[in-house]
């Protein structure tokens, strides 16, 4: 795997690349787990090179959010991305993404007020500045992103659209740890004890597809029961629960065909999100 760490190397390896090859791409913010490796695996199946980018973006935390102790280790991240065949790690540092002077940023209007958007202010001008650059950089032909994080492949998905970017996203279901629980770097800060209090999630999930499979539309009755369940323990503390639109992300109040149930917790101090969709088969 060759580890490139500047912008003027990645671009000029993608030109050259490009010519011949099909480019896939997996942004990461590192600390890899089982989630981001069948993203590799499925830019390995869309593409002949695969590049996977690890970056811990400053301008997508909040002053309060977690950037200095977000988990990190490159060692072991090198050795996973290895394993999958991995060609390329894109690896590059603040100075290099935001030199000084640096002052453009991309919002995507709408789509960033919802969900994690209302508590997490700018978090989404940050995510896709960051994307765009990336894609600027690795000039991918095929991005994967997973499923896992919905509302940021909404507002990536609708930035490619909007300014005409020459890639194709693929999105890709959210990999679980057996009992369930969204596997996510963050999942590192918790407790025994507060993971447990996790799953109570993935019940909430279960229990409204179940639900939803049963005919039940109403929107305020699904968000009880999910609140019902997250409650049922202490220690779970709820930022939201919503039924969505899959597309505009805003809250119906019942469901048509499709719409997204969203959540995102806080557990001592760390905060999940998880989601699914629920939709007549
Ligand atoms: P992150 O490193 O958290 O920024 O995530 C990098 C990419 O991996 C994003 O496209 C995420 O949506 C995706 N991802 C994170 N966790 C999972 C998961 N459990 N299943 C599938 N994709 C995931």
């Amino acid at each position: 795997m060759k580890v490139i760490e500047t912008v003027r190397e990645m671009q000029e390896t993608a030109d050259l690349l490009r010519r011949e090859k099909r480019i896939g791409f997996v942004p990461t913010m590192g600390y890899l787990h089982e989630g981001h490796l069948a993203l590799v695996r499925k830019a390995r199946e869309l593409a002949d090179v695969v590049v996977a980018s690890i970056f811990v973006n400053p301008i997508q935390f909040g002053p309060t959010e977690d950037l200095a102790k977000y988990p990190r280790d490159l060692a072991r991240d090198m050795k996973l991305l290895e394993h999958e065949k991995t060609d390329i790690l894109f690896y590059p540092d603040y100075r290099q993404m935001y030199p000084d002077g640096y002052t453009t940023y991309i919002q995507v209007r709408g789509l960033e007020d919802y969900l994690c958007g209302q508590t997490r202010k700018g978090h989404f001008v940050g995510v896709a500045t960051v994307v765009a650059k990336l894609f600027n950089m690795v000039k991918p032909h095929v991005a994967v992103f997973g499923q896992k994080d919905y509302q940021q492949l909404a507002i990536i998905e609708r930035m490619v659209r909007d300014l005409n970017m020459d890639v194709q996203i693929i999105p890709y279901p959210t990999v679980r740890e057996k009992d369930g629980l969204a596997m996510s770097s963050r999942n590192t800060y918790l407790s025994p004890a507060e993971r447990e209090k996790a799953l109570l999630i993935y019940a909430s999930i279960k229990r409204l597809q179940e639900l939803f499979k049963h005919r039940e539309r109403n929107a305020i009755t699904l968000k009880e029961e999910a609140r019902r369940i997250l409650n049922s323990e202490n220690g779970v503390a709820i930022e939201y629960v919503s039924i969505s639109d899959p597309e505009t992300l805003a809250e119906v109040d019942s469901v048509k065909e499709r719409a997204v149930y969203a959540v995102a917790v806080r557990i001592g101090k760390t905060r999940l999100i998880d989601n699914a969709l629920l939709e007549e088969e």
